[in-house]
């Protein structure tokens, strides 16, 4: 059976969420490889999560150069070369994608972007802002396929995990060089694109400090704060919480709109959420459309409602 590649997205010695779906996702084209590059120790953390996840093989590419930017490019680059795999799996994430786009124009594949769905058949990914899904097919051989975070159902599936070290190629030419490398985090919040849970405030919060409503019902949740865009805007909460086409996708278990209309910019970002509660004043509010629960009112008495039965649960 042949092979399929899978980028290991992890955080300082912690795999994301994000790899154990692309690890099932590979399941239905072959046999996932996972691909870890990261400082020297990095794989030994990571090993027994990726195979309990059904990694066949892990190819270990561990290095302390500073000249890459993206070292992740040139190891796929080399590894499709020497095990011409089915596919290359990566989280749509905003450094995979990244990643993504340069190993395909480099290796001349067919790049699938923000897919939802992975079959023998075919992949659906979501297209025009999330407003259509579409089927879709590469021609080209091993094609470079992005994965939406959330999309996938996990499942445990253990692989033999053979680890078998592979070269970081020499940058050809370096431009840049890294300094250091700082993840962005939600502080004690689970990371946006990861969490299970989301709660997102938009304009009608009405203020930087009024967030607190949005942070607290977050927080008896156990769950992520996002934002709009016009609640970004406006410096009601930093960019790296936006949620939408040009801010981060995010498609949990559970996600609440707190005074946020539903623009197609934002329904970008997570309407693939499998629950969606919207809390807005105006009954017309499009984000109705697609909510699985609505509730017309204020979200400054409701947010503390939901909050104290939370805590009281
Ligand atoms: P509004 O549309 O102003 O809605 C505020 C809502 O709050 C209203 O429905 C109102 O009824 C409700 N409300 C007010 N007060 C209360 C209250 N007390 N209780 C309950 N409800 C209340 N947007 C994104 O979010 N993410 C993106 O990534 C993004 N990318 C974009 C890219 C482009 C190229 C463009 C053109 C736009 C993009 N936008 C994006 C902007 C998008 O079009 C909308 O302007 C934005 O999503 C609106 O944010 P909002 O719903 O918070 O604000």
């Amino acid at each position: 059976m042949a092979e399929v590649l899978v980028l290991v997205d992890h955080v300082e010695g912690e795999i994301k969420k994000t790899t154990y779906e692309l690890l099932t996702a590979a399941r239905a084209l072959g046999e996932p490889s996972a691909v870890v590059v990261g400082a020297a120790g990095t794989a030994g953390k990571l090993a027994d999560g990726l195979s309990a996840h059904g990694a066949e093989k892990i190819y270990v590419a561990e290095h302390d150069s500073t000249d890459h930017l993206t070292p992740e490019v040139t190891v796929l680059e080399s590894l499709i070369g020497s095990a011409s795999p089915a596919a290359v799996l990566i989280s749509a994430s905003a450094d995979g994608k990244e990643v993504a786009g340069r190993l395909a124009v480099r290796t001349n594949s067919g790049l699938l972007g923000d897919v939802v769905g992975v079959s023998a058949d075919g992949v659906s990914h979501s297209v025009f802002g999330g407003a259509y899904t579409a089927e879709a097919k590469s021609n080209t051989e091993h094609p470079v396929i992005t994965v939406r975070p959330g999309s996938i159902d996990i499942e445990e599936n253990a692989g033999a995990g053979a680890q078998e070290s592979v070269e970081v190629p020499a940058a050809n030419s370096p431009q840049a060089t890294v300094t250091s490398r700082e993840p962005i985090t939600g502080g004690d919040r689970p990371e946006l694109t990861e969490a299970t849970v989301v709660v997102s405030g938009g304009r009608g919060v009405g203020s930087a400090d009024d967030f607190s409503v949005v942070e607290g019902l977050a927080d008896a949740l156990g769950a992520a704060v996002g934002a709009s865009r016009a609640a970004v805007d406006s410096g009601y909460y930093p960019p790296q919480f936006q949620v939408g086409q040009t801010g981060k996708t995010v498609s949990p278990q559970l996600y609440i709109a707190l005074g946020i209309s539903g623009a197609i910019q934002h329904r970008a970002g997570m309407q693939t959420s499998k629950t969606i509660i919207a809390v807005n004043k105006d009954d017309e509010a499009p984000i109705f459309e697609i909510a699985d629960y609505g509730i017309v009112g204020d979200l400054f008495t409701v947010a503390p409602q939901l909050q104290e039965h939370v805590a009281a649960r």
